[in-house]
């Protein structure tokens, strides 16, 4: 699945890898993978960065990250819980614990976490702005949260990860409100395995949210999103 091509300027490339919140972002310069499982660790020759958004089975698989990390020599940044659970897999000059409010860079590329309402321990949503500014959230898969309506104001996202199925209390109707709260240019509903979710999901954007695109991906395509103008 490495992607052969790079993203025109003002643009970023994504896939979606499997029917959680793996999805790998593509800048002009800077590969990064965001909780990978159920994929080989060659699937990610390139990658730069590996960004975990907690401990929970479908979002961090340690020993695959480390066969990641061995490959490629990237650098992970993972949730306080998730940390831990790595300390023993990952040379401890690349494993870089991140928290709510905090950034992080990965060259020009802009790692921030954000808060994740989730039950897990101290989980986190990630906001990467590539260099040339586009805007991507990363939602882990959270429910929403009053403070998302703020964040999507200050942030002007391009595109925002929308949960609509499998974890505690989601559906199309939560990742609907992700979406209402940030307001992005592209919503992408994932972190399920029923395309009746995604429809469902599309079909309250087209309704209530007519300025926003919904684009349903399907698993391991390649998406170009170019930043707003
Ligand atoms: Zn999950």
């Amino acid at each position: 699945m490495p992607i052969e091509k790079t993203p025109e300027e003002n643009a970023i490339l994504f896939v979606w890898f499997n029917h959680y919140a793996g999805v790998l972002i593509k800048t002009p310069s800077k590969t990064l993978i965001i909780d990978p499982v159920d994929i080989r660790a060659r699937s990610f020759p390139d990658a730069d960065a590996v960004l975990i958004t907690h401990e929970h089975y479908d979002h961090l698989d340690p020993r695959l990250i480390a066969e990641i990390q061995k490959a490629t020599k990237c650098v992970i940044i993972a949730d306080p819980a998730s940390t831990q659970r790595l300390k023993h897999a990952i040379p401890t000059e690349k494993l870089q614990q991140i928290r709510p409010g905090e950034e992080i860079k990965v060259g020009e590329v802009s790692v921030k976490a954000e808060k994740c309402n989730h039950p897990a321990a101290e989980p986190v949503t990630y906001i990467i702005t590539s260099e040339d500014g586009v805007k991507i959230f990363h939602t882990a898969d959270s429910l929403p949260y009053p403070e998302l309506a703020e964040i999507g104001e200050k942030e002007k996202f391009d595109v925002v990860f929308c949960t609509v199925g499998i974890a505690p209390g989601t559906s199309p109707d939560t990742g609907f409100e992700i979406a209402r709260l940030t307001k992005p240019q592209v919503a992408v509903p994932y972190h399920t395995n029923s395309t009746d979710y995604q429809q469902q999901f599309a079909q309250i954007i087209k309704q209530e949210l007519p300025r926003t695109a919904c684009l349903i991906p399907e698993l391991n395509k390649i998406y170009q999103v170019t930043k707003r103008k």
